[in-house]
């Protein structure tokens, strides 16, 4: 009988992987970073090549450290920042193009162009997203009309084009897979047949030979081809349905919110794509081997902990992202300051790829403990107006919010986040819920699991955070943001 259940979690800012046992407690665990690329104002990319190669390194050195043989492992799951988008070449592994980062912008004169045509929803209908450059579709066609040569090899299907998810599997299995709950983040997956749409990939330009198979989100892809020899792949989810997974959000109406690089909360809509009105994404959720999917609402923010990196790296006020929380605590409240962090424009509710970053308010009272404390509040009051629309579109009043990432170990945020929601926030025993729910699917698909109900229990509270504002003081909090945020619209052409 094997022990475990192994997860990669290749995202945003570092790749991690880790060992879970049958309770789900994590066993091992081993991260590294990897380089983030500004070539531009607005430009993100990553190295697809060190992405796979650190990818390596955790594997290794998880299993090294612990002593865990790869005999023991039942299967291994993957999960991934989602949209980011990778073209290589079949015959030599080589990436045409680095990887576009989802907070990529470059692709707003296009996204605008297709626009013209019909709005900013012409494609809602079918695919559940607005046109913008969050997603990979219009990131692939940039790299098919700008790199030398792309074009003419993508025709001839000599090219292959994958999010991260299948950056991997390929790597590891020589698969060239994705899964339903990535595929729909592309722009080109019809949400209603779960696949590619034929008018969408004419309308982009994009060969449909260069794109991956969709599969559900748990199932046996292959089997690893190194480090975990045999072991099958058996889990493919985008980072955040990983953790409405992990999280065991498994009926319609259940949510959760993960604070990590951007903030992302998703809510279980059961079997129907529930259309928003409210500035939501419609996505798939998951789907288990041969079930009917299970579709979700998506409020996406682009940038939450990547402020508290901005104040590290760029302003220097802070050692490391933990810091933030001390520097916030040397005062009572931002000092009447709002930071909106629209560095990539701004996502849900508004869709707005022309808005730029702003801190309003500004006095000369202003410290660098208001700047820290302004950084960590705007997570909170971005998660409000997502919730709103959450609440709008769904019809579901929440009594807790479930939340997991990195951020979540910050005490003064989680807490201001209670008092401007004004609903209690609760934060799980394994706060490492999306490579948990690459493992659920992985898992699941070889039996290692056998039903839902055995995740569930899994589950547990660490922590809870009760609302403590008054009324007063959070309206007027609040709807100074949405002031705040009002200022940063139509900044760029
Ligand atoms: P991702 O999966 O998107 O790479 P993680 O869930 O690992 O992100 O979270 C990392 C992010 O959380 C980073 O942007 C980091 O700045 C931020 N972060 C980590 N710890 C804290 C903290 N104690 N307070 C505020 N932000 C934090």
């Amino acid at each position: 009988m094997k022990k475990y259940v192994a997860a990669i979690d290749q995202g945003t800012t570092s790749t991690r992987f880790m060992i879970f046992d049958h309770s789900g407690i994590v066993i091992a665990v081993n991260q590294k970073e990897h380089q983030q690329i500004f070539p531009k104002p607005g430009w993100v990319e990553h190295d697809p090549l060190e992405i796979w190669a650190r990818t390596q390194e955790v594997m290794i050195g998880a299993l090294h450290e612990s002593g865990i043989q790869p005999a023991d492992i039942a299967a291994i799951g993957v999960t991934n920042q989602r949209e980011t988008t990778v073209v290589w070449d079949k015959s030599t592994g080589k990436p045409v193009y680095n990887a576009i980062v989802w907070q990529d912008t470059r692709t707003d004169i296009l996204c605008n162009e297709l626009a013209k045509d019909g709005g900013q929803d012409r494609l809602r209908e079918k695919t559940g997203l607005p046109l913008a450059t969050y997603f990979s579709g219009p990131k692939i066609k940039w790299i098919l009309d700008n790199v030398d040569g792309a074009r003419v090899k993508a025709e001839k299907g000599e090219l292959a084009f994958g999010n991260i998810d299948s950056w991997i599997i390929w790597n590891l299995t020589g698969a060239h897979f994705t899964d339903v709950t990535n595929a729909s983040r592309t722009l080109l997956m019809n949400l209603h047949t779960l696949d590619w749409d034929t008018d969408i990939l004419n309308l982009l330009n994009i060969p449909r030979a260069i794109l991956p198979e969709i599969r559900s989100s748990s199932e046996i892809y292959g089997a690893a081809k190194i480090i975990l020899e045999g072991v099958p792949v058996a889990g493919d989810l985008g980072d955040q349905q990983a953790a409405l997974f992990g999280q065991t959000c498994f009926s319609a109406g259940e949510a959760k919110n993960t604070y990590g690089t951007g903030c992302f909360m998703l809510m279980n809509m059961g079997e129907i794509p529930v259309p928003s009105k409210s500035g939501l994404l419609t996505t798939l959720g998951y789907k288990i081997g041969n079930q009917k999917a299970v579709y979700a609402l998506e409020g996406s923010i682009a940038v939450t902990g990547s402020l508290v990196q901005w104040l590290r790296d760029n302003l220097g006020i802070i050692e490391k992202s933990s810091d933030v929380e001390t520097l916030a605590q040397t005062v009572e409240d931002s000092g009447g300051i709002y930071f909106v962090p629209a560095f990539s424009g701004l996502f849900a509710p508004y869709w707005k790829s022309d808005a730029r970053g702003a801190i309003v308010g500004m006095t000369r009272y202003v410290n660098k403990g208001h700047i820290a404390r302004a950084a960590l509040e705007a997570t909170a009051y971005q998660t409000c107006e997502v919730l709103d629309a959450m609440e709008a579109d769904s019809g579901v009043k929440l009594t807790t919010l479930k939340v997991d990432g990195g951020m979540v170990f910050n005490e003064l945020l989680m807490q201001f986040q209670s008092d401007i929601l004004d609903v209690p926030v609760v934060r799980p025993k394994v706060a490492e819920t999306t490579a948990l729910g690459a493992a659920y699917a992985a898992g699941l698909a070889v039996g290692f699991w056998k039903n839902y109900d055995e995740l569930r229990v899994n589950w547990g509270v660490d922590k809870q955070w009760i609302p403590k504002m008054s009324s007063n003081q959070r309206e007027g909090l609040y709807s100074g943001w949405k002031k705040a945020v009002t200022r940063t619209f139509d900044w760029v052409e």
